[in-house]
């Protein structure tokens, strides 16, 4: 583990840098408090930190205060070492967000003890951040496809909405559903249908623009968010995912299995106007309208005054971008 030694006195200095050589530490020394601020920010800093009270530029207690200011996605340990010993400048050196304090001389001993608790604390620290980003990714992802779940999926929406007010921007909504995957299941057994998804995700994927998402919305239903689309952008991008999957079978093991997928295309341009329920209730609605067309097609809400998802607006807005349906 990499140890970082701040201290303005050379034999201090050098007295550290002997024994955690000696204990297999990997050892950066400063000679001054601004070069250790330095060293501090540079990338892949020293995680562990020993730092002398006094010293020229910024002392020790500058540095821990300027260390608990950021913002850092991980911990940083402090040893606070000094000749001062009185009461009152422990309670200062730890309100300053200093873990530990030593005092000068040094027992060689102890300070061996104190490092490796240091190293405990920073592994237990590495460990909650992995577990905690596990965790995090597993509440907003799909175990099956890896896309986004429900939940993620309409929180991007959300804030897709939000920005689109802000910006003034339009949002592209599609309802993806595959066609007769009861069938598929019943023929080629689960197994393959869960291969099947992971697969037509796969290709939808490979499929949208970078900035798109795509959440699993249901079993074999997909959410598709497109900001800043117009009409004809998000239809077009529907035609490009649709023609995805049925332009050639999906190749799940030795099985080569035809797929078709149904979509509900809507565009948002007034989110004033419409409740996300609402965007969400004229797409599904657009979705059965390509259902009930015959499957293997794309519907737009706009075009279909049974997924309308309001009535067209008044001629004073005519001159925004497109209306919201
Ligand atoms: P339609 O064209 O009208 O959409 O017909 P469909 O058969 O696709 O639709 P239906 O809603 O009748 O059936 C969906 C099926 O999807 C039923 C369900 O068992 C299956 N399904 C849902 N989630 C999963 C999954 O994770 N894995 C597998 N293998 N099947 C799933
Ligand atoms: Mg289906
Ligand atoms: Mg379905």
């Amino acid at each position: 583990m990499k140890v970082l030694i701040a201290d303005d006195d050379p034999v201090n200095r050098r007295i550290l840098e002997t024994f955690l050589g000696k204990w297999g530490y990997e050892v950066v020394s400063a000679a001054d408090g601004n070069e250790a601020w330095s060293i501090l920010q540079s990338e892949d800093a020293p995680r562990l930190v020993i730092l002398d009270w006094m010293m020229p530029g910024m002392d020790g207690a500058q540095i821990c205060r300027a260390i608990r200011q950021r913002s850092d996605p991980f911990y940083t340990y402090i040893m606070m070492i000094t000749a001062k010993f009185q009461k009152q400048d422990v309670l200062e050196g730890l309100a300053a967000g200093a873990d530990d304090y030593l005092t000068k001389p040094l027992d060689s001993n102890e300070l061996r003890a104190r490092l490796r608790t240091g190293e405990r604390i920073l592994n237990l620290q590495e460990d909650l951040l992995r577990t905690r980003d596990r965790l995090q990714y597993q509440a907003s992802h799909d175990s099956l496809t890896g896309v986004w779940n429900h939940g993620a999926i309409l929180e991007i929406l959300h804030a897709e909405l939000a920005r689109c007010k802000r910006e003034r921007l339009s949002v592209g909504v599609l309802m993806l559903d595959i066609d007769h995957f009861k069938t598929i299941n019943d023929r080629y057994g689960h197994m393959a249908g869960d291969a099947v998804l992971r697969e037509a995700v796969r290709r939808l994927r490979t499929n949208l623009r970078p900035y798109d998402s795509i959440g699993r919305y249901g079993g074999e239903e997909f959410l598709v968010v497109l900001p800043n689309s117009r009409q004809d952008d998000a239809r077009k991008e529907a035609e490009r995912l649709r023609r995805a999957i049925a332009d050639s079978p999906l190749e799940v093991g030795a099985e080569r299995i035809p797929v078709t997928i149904s979509i509900g295309v809507s565009v948002c341009s007034h989110p004033d106007s419409i409740s996300i329920e609402a965007l969400l209730k004229c797409t599904d609605a657009a979705l059965y309208l390509a259902k009930q067309g015959g499957r293997n097609r794309t519907e737009a809400s706009w075009e279909n005054p049974l997924a309308a998802c309001e009535a067209p607006r008044s001629s004073q807005n005519s001159s925004e971008p497109t209306s919201t349906s």
